[in-house]
């Protein structure tokens, strides 16, 4: 707020800092060949030092590139130079209206009532300087009224008293209202902002949905083909039933399902619901899902489910999804490979978490990514999204466990995760 009550006060400066040498060098002028030239001079000098030093104040401040801490204390600063040049103008009137002639007269009053109306005006935003400034030369002005004590000049005080009143009230209801103003307008950005924020953030559901469901919906429909195929062939020479690819495709359609639902909870915060699990069965049926995919780039998949305790505490289908997120990611990386192989292996990482290995021999990841595989968008591929990896750690980091990735030796990549079991 104090910064923008500067600003409104601030765009005045230069000719607030002109008016006050042109007012006070107009008086010397008056004062020319006359008694009271000296005086005149001097407290011109005065008038003239505080303006100069306001000045250069200013240019420092803005040739400094500390502007913000300058500003901070800005507004004591201002009060200060204020009321200093408030009581330097305070005391024109003081020291000359009473022995003036009655032009001379005119000219104090002119340049009093200029000074202190203007004043008001322009530090209209900072009443506080405002009434530093103006105050003293609304009080010197009466006292130099008064102490003329004739009925004009009570008069005149009288008038001068109630001008002075209108003008510092209006000073204060201008700065409120500023200050309503731009309140109201803080709260408008901030609002606009938040809308923003839950948009992308609504951008970003939509984006890992459509990552999530495409997998299943892509498996059911390798089921569907495959039924299709055999159904061409005579059920005697069916190399498998058709009652296994029809069960297949019903599991993916049920898993895609259960991404929906549970989407819904963690919208209507219902939260995930938890259950034991036994994470190699989870495994398992992820490889099983892919069988189609396995088959159809002859990818060669060795299972060595090894860990003696893989009794987790978890959502099947988030746990699955990190699965089916690496296994996915496997497959693409192979797809241009001669050699083929998709290694998942487990054993106990320490005597509370087990350790999974998901290795390839793809491509490797890409030195330009490497730092940032995991960030949400990211990703190498013409039709992918980059929201598998971001979901992947954040399910595994909300079961308190850990993911990273290694270079396969063999060339490709490993994925490992930890996950914290259960006492079996
Ligand atoms: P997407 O699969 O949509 O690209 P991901 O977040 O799952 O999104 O993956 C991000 C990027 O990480 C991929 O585009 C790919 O470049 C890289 N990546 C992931 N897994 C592997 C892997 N096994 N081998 C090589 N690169 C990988």
């Amino acid at each position: 707020m104090r910064a923008e009550q500067l600003w409104a006060l601030m765009r005045h400066f230069p000719g607030v800092m002109a008016a006050n040498i042109c007012n006070a060098l107009v008086f010397v002028i008056a004062c020319w060949d006359t008694e009271k030239f000296p005086l005149a001079l001097g407290w011109a000098a005065v008038v003239w030092s505080i303006v100069s030093l306001m000045v250069l104040r200013q240019w420092v401040r803005r040739t400094s590139a500390r502007k913000a801490t300058g500003r901070r204390g800005g507004g004591q600063r201002l009060l200060l130079y204020a009321l200093a040049l408030g009581l330097a103008w305070a005391a024109l009137p003081l020291l000359f209206f009473e022995s003036a002639s009655l032009g001379g007269k005119l000219l104090i009053t002119c340049l009093s009532s200029g000074m202190l109306g203007g004043g008001v005006f322009v530090i209209a935003s900072l009443p506080s300087a405002a009434l530093a400034f103006s105050g003293p030369i609304a009080i010197g002005s009466l006292i130099a009224l008064l102490r003329v004590g004739d009925t004009e000049h009570i008069l005149m005080a009288i008038v001068l008293t109630v001008y002075s009143a209108v003008l510092f009230l209006g000073s204060f209801s201008y700065a409120k209202e500023l200050r309503n103003l731009v309140e109201t307008q803080i709260n408008a950005e901030e609002k606009a902002s938040a809308s923003a924020k839950n948009l992308g953030a609504l951008a970003n559901m939509a984006a890992g949905l459509a990552h999530e469901i495409s997998q299943p919906l892509a498996a059911a429909t390798a089921y569907v083909s495959s039924v299709e195929r055999l159904l061409r062939i005579p059920a005697e020479e069916r190399p498998v039933p058709i009652e296994r690819p029809l069960r297949s495709a019903a599991a993916q359609l049920e898993h895609a399902r259960q991404i929906i639902a549970q989407l819904r909870d963690s919208i209507t915060n219902d939260g995930a619901e938890r259950r034991l699990l036994h994470l190699h069965d989870v495994i398992r049926s992820v490889i099983e899902a892919n069988r189609p995919r396995q088959e159809k780039t002859h990818t060669h998949i060795e299972a060595n489910l090894a860990a003696s305790n893989d009794l987790i505490l978890a959502n099947p289908v988030e746990v699955r999804q990190v699965f089916t997120n690496l296994i996915t990611n496997a497959f693409d990386a192979m797809q241009s490979s001669l050699e083929r192989t998709l290694t998942i292996s487990s054993r106990a990482f320490n005597e509370n978490s087990i350790r999974i290995e998901v290795a390839d021999t793809g491509v490797g990841v890409s030195p330009a990514i490497k730092t940032q595989l995991f960030e949400p968008l990211m990703t190498t591929k013409a039709h992918g999204l980059g929201v598998g990896l971001p979901i992947t750690r954040s399910i595994v980091r909300e079961y308190h466990g850990d993911i990273w990735f290694e270079p396969n030796p063999d060339g490709g990549t490993v994925f490992i995760v930890v996950l914290p079991v259960e006492k079996a």
